[in-house]
């Protein structure tokens, strides 16, 4: 038992954190910049920090992420990284030809006060950023908030610099794209399209972290928002927003700076959530809902029904970012699933009301928490107290599978140790099926490894 150590009593724990459901601020950062265009991240601090923000988005994707780093030293922590910006500004726009350098700061520099604006400001006026380039930023200090937060950041610095207003409004409606696989910003612009709405989407990761092998490295992959549609996003007539927590302060922005009225829709994660994408979409761009879209949602109703009878009053646990928990919640409570223990390393109050207002009549047992002590060892710790039947959680969930023999669905960030995520989208109908299909060949795997000959069924 590899974590054999985690007792069964839970107890009263401050300022300890074990096995966190989260990871870096930077690493949200970093992803989001990717979503543009030729669009070079840059992490602002020490080369360690900047490598591992690369990695954990190499071991998910499993391509090669591209970005750099102010590579502070000694002198740099404590006489302030400014030097080191601006050469490397220099460096990165004469050696690597980016569209856009994003950068973000790092718990060090942000810990010494370096001003980010006010560096790039200099960068600007010392004639180190070449006509037609641009340097975008936003602060993303690691000790406070999560991924999540560093991928909004990142997001709302995209509104900031680049959102422009000429007064004449125009007939597209702008996606902000909450954190999910580049499968599910492809599928979101699929369902765009077959509505026939007209739509910027951003960030769009989509053709960057899932490029096929041609023989040719690309720097800057084919795939992102395009700068001009980026500047244009201020002209759209309105904006849909995908997650309270990941693009909110995005379209907030887009709206005080521009005057772009916005909604904002949970993840299009399960049916109810599907729904409600596609009547919002169907209501800002004043396009009607094709029977293609229709008969999708049919196909995913048509298996739940056909399936029930493996998935009815299954106990899950769940953990990974309050965006996904919440429609993903929403969608078990649709299978007559029970989702029973949800834990999200990622802060902030509306999630606790949220899952409130969802669980508690239909699963008055339900324990959650999110934010500070919300972690993996939590979460094993009620497990030992009461099991359930299917872990849905990112690949760190895998030692309590292990150790509790419980079938588990892979789904989140990171998956480091299985594939598929990038290709194969969870949002919309399709993206329900998936689900679906993932969550019943766990369940029915053990079903069949488990039953005795007597019941052992060739027909399920
Ligand atoms: S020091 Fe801060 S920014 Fe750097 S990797 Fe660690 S948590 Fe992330």
């Amino acid at each position: 038992m590899l974590l054999r150590h985690t007792p069964k009593k839970v107890m009263e724990r401050t300022g300890l954190t074990i096995n966190p459901a989260k990871t870096c601020q930077p690493v949200g950062a970093m992803y989001a910049a990717l979503g543009i265009h030729g669009c070079l991240p840059h992490s602002h601090g020490s080369q360690g920090c900047c490598s591992y923000h690369r990695s954990a988005l190499t071991r998910h994707y499993k391509e090669p992420i591209m970005a750099a780093t102010s590579s502070f030293t000694e002198g740099s922590s404590v006489f302030g990284g400014q030097a080191n910006l601006l050469q490397a500004i220099n460096n990165i726009f004469t050696i690597y030809d980016p569209q856009v350098i994003a950068v973000h700061s790092t718990c060090l520099s942000e810990t010494i006060g370096d001003d980010l604006k006010q560096i790039c400001e200099k960068a600007k006026e010392d004639g180190k950023v070449p006509l037609g380039k641009h340097i975008i930023y936003c602060n993303t200090p690691s000790y406070v908030g999560s991924h999540v937060t560093g991928y909004s950041n990142m997001v709302a610095g995209m509104v900031n610099y680049f959102s422009e207003s000429t007064g004449k409004i125009n007939d597209r409606i702008n996606l902000i794209s909450g954190w999910v696989e580049p499968s599910d910003m492809r599928e979101v612009k699929r369902l765009a399209t077959m509505m026939g709405a007209k739509f910027t989407l951003f960030p769009d990761t989509s053709d960057v972290v899932d490029t096929p092998m041609t023989g040719t490295f690309e720097m800057y992959p084919k795939g992102g928002t395009s700068i001009t549609e980026l500047i244009a996003s201020g002209d759209n007539k309105a904006t849909l927003a995908f997650g309270e927590w990941a693009t909110k302060d995005a379209a907030i922005k887009l709206e005080n700076k521009c005057k772009v009225p916005f909604e904002l829709a949970d993840l299009p994660i399960g049916i109810k959530a599907t729904d409600r994408f596609i009547q919002k979409m169907s209501k800002l761009a004043e396009v009607t809902i094709p029977d293609e879209i229709t008969a999708e949602r049919g196909k995913l109703i048509d298996i739940i029904t056909d399936m029930h009878q493996y998935l009815y009053g299954k106990r899950v646990a769940l953990w990974g970012d309050p965006d996904q928990l919440i429609p993903m919640v929403e969608f078990l409570l649709d299978m007559d699933m029970k989702p029973v223990y949800i834990v999200s390393g990622t802060p902030g109050k509306k999630m606790h009301q949220k899952l409130e207002a969802l669980l508690s009549t239909k699963v008055p047992e339900a324990k959650f928490k999110n934010g500070e002590g919300a972690d993996m060892f939590l979460m094993h710790q009620w497990i030992k107290n009461e099991s359930v039947d299917l872990l849905i959680g990112n690949t760190y969930g895998k030692y309590i599978a292990r150790d509790e023999n419980i079938p588990f669905v892979r789904m989140g960030f990171p998956i480091i140790d299985r594939i598929g995520h990038s290709y194969f989208p969870t949002v919309g109908y399709m993206g329900g099926i998936r689900i679906v299909e993932k969550i019943l060949s766990v369940l029915m795997d053990k079903k069949d490894a488990e039953s005795p000959e007597t019941s052992f069924e060739l027909v399920m």
